[in-house]
């Protein structure tokens, strides 16, 4: 049966005669070998003992899986499916070698769902928690390692970090195969990864590097120097606020598609990444004036959070992205403000909405957020004589570890942005936003901050109360607070937008 299964595979064909893998204990051990497109996968993985016995992969994903097969004393035995899981108790006992085989192309015309199998601009896009059989609801501190061999030009690009951390493992340059490791109870949400003829090429950001892996679908109507000069920007703003490039390295899939607008979404939990779809018909000019790269590399700089937390991260980023811009030069303060103005309505509750805590609603999950952490911005500068502010927190947050690469409770987050201010404001915050509504007469802020839309136009008032908070908020970045882990951020001269 083992001999006929692998004849029957088309994937590239693993070496055979190789001695067991050496490792160092408590690693799930993963090998994967692709075919031609990566339409089917040829996976092996050694389990240590004590693992959970029930295996799985992602959401939809298990109708994929094929032919199962566990390592015994007398050779490769069958392991059926019960349901959407496979229930292996010798995994648990002493730990397990299993094979398989995973129909990827199948599993992305059948799902079609970039976040879990889908083709997208000529390349195939699937986290590794989607082909990867493994144990369910684990949590320890075991690690994962994967490595993949890929069809000839065709190469797999994870947001996964290596084995030095987040830079990318050993020595492999982009393009080449390599090897991928991160904790084993976070690969349940993988960051975003595909295989494909993907052009690759690095961007250095001070310490940190932007892997750039370009899916091949279409022509994107921007050139390579445009798109790249447009990420270091926004690479260079965002280091400029947290006062690093946030994380070793990110990946940024760019995918080519239909349409004018820049579209992005990032994904942590044990390396870094952020999927860009940049429409064929955006601009070197369209470029200029893009919000979602800036938004999404300050995700970067934040824990990934539970779900029902969304609105903390959202909001941070929604608040925040305007800022940096403006701060960096690339937006003024009436784009700031005209932003603001337009947007925080949509986050008042509604006669129906909880508090902030698994909101879902778009409005309050974006705008409810920013407002919140606006709140609390004016609150720190308006009682603050040595330049406290939400940047402080947020900075300290990140200096403490607090990464998109890390999966941290609330708590943790709350303890780590209050321990960058003098009181635990944030926590205050959180406490009286994420459980209840809580109704905020917009009106009367911005007339305290001293900001209106009037015949279309930002107007604003220097006599208002809180006038110099306002125009705090928007000028370059100034000395760093007395309470912060990092020391001087020198603006590094990003040029002024043409816009
Ligand atoms: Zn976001």
């Amino acid at each position: 049966m083992a001999a006929a299964l692998l004849t029957a595979c088309t994937a590239a064909t693993p070496p055979t005669g190789q001695a067991p893998p050496v490792h160092a204990a408590r690693v799930w051990d993963y090998r994967v070998w692709a075919g031609p497109g990566a339409r089917e996968l040829r996976v092996e993985v050694e389990l240590p003992p004590g693992v959970p016995e029930r295996l799985g992969v992602d959401a939809f994903a298990h109708p994929f899986c094929a032919d199962l097969e566990l390592a015994t004393d007398t050779g490769w035995r069958p392991v059926e499916r019960t349901g959407k899981v496979w229930v292996v108790p010798r995994c648990r006992e002493s730990g397990c070698r299993l094979r398989y085989h995973y129909q990827l192309g199948a599993a992305a015309e059948g799902i079609d769902r970039f976040a879990y199998a889908g083709y997208r601009a000529g390349a195939l896009l699937a986290p590794p928690s989607t082909f990867l059989v493994a144990p369910q609801d684990y949590a320890g501190a075991d690690t994962y390692r994967l490595r993949v061999d890929t069809a000839p030009g065709e190469s797999f690009v994870t947001g996964v970090w290596g084995s030095a951390g987040g830079h990318a493992a050993g020595a492999d340059p982009p393009g080449t195969d390599g090897e991928w490791r991160a904790p084993a109870e976070l690969l349940f949400e993988a960051p975003f990864s595909g295989f494909g003829r993907f052009e690759r090429r690095v961007l250095q950001v001070g310490t940190g590097s932007i892997d750039l892996a370009i899916a091949p679908g279409a022509s994107l109507g921007v050139s390579a120097p445009e798109l790249d000069r447009a990420l270091l920007r926004a690479g260079q703003a965002v280091s400029t606020y947290y006062g690093r490039f946030p994380v070793p390295r990110v990946t940024v899939i760019v995918l080519p598609s239909p349409g004018a607008q820049v579209f992005g979404m990032q994904l942590g939990n044990g390396g870094a990444s952020i999927v860009l779809f940049v429409g064929t018909e955006v601009d070197a000019a369209a470029l200029d004036s893009d919000w979602v790269m800036v938004h999404e590399l300050l995700h970067l700089g934040f824990p990934t959070l539970d779900r029902k937390h969304l609105w903390f991260a959202e909001g941070l980023a929604t608040y925040q992205e305007p800022l940096v811009r403006a701060r960096a030069g690339i937006i003024d303060a009436d784009q700031v403000w005209r932003g603001y103005l337009e947007g925080l309505p949509h986050g008042v509750p509604n006669g129906t909405d909880t508090g902030l805590d698994g909101s879902s609603r778009w409005g309050r999950t974006y705008w409810g957020g920013a407002l919140v952490f606006l709140l609390l911005d004016i609150e720190l500068r308006a009682r603050s004589a040595d330049g406290l502010s939400l940047d402080a927190a947020a900075r300290a947050i990140l200096s403490r570890g607090g990464d998109t690469s890390v999966r941290w409770p609330v708590q943790k987050t709350l303890a780590a942005g209050d321990a960058g201010l003098d009181h635990p404001s944030l926590s205050d915050a959180y406490v009286r936003f994420a459980r209840e509504p809580v109704a905020i007469d917009l009106e009367a802020l911005f007339r305290r901050l001293g900001v209106r839309l009037t015949q279309g136009r930002v107007r604003y008032d220097d006599n208002a109360e809180l006038a110099a908070v306002r125009r705090a908020l928007t000028a370059a970045n100034g000395r760093p607070s007395p309470h912060d882990g990092h020391a001087g951020f020198a603006s590094p001269g990003v040029p002024k937008s043409p816009l």
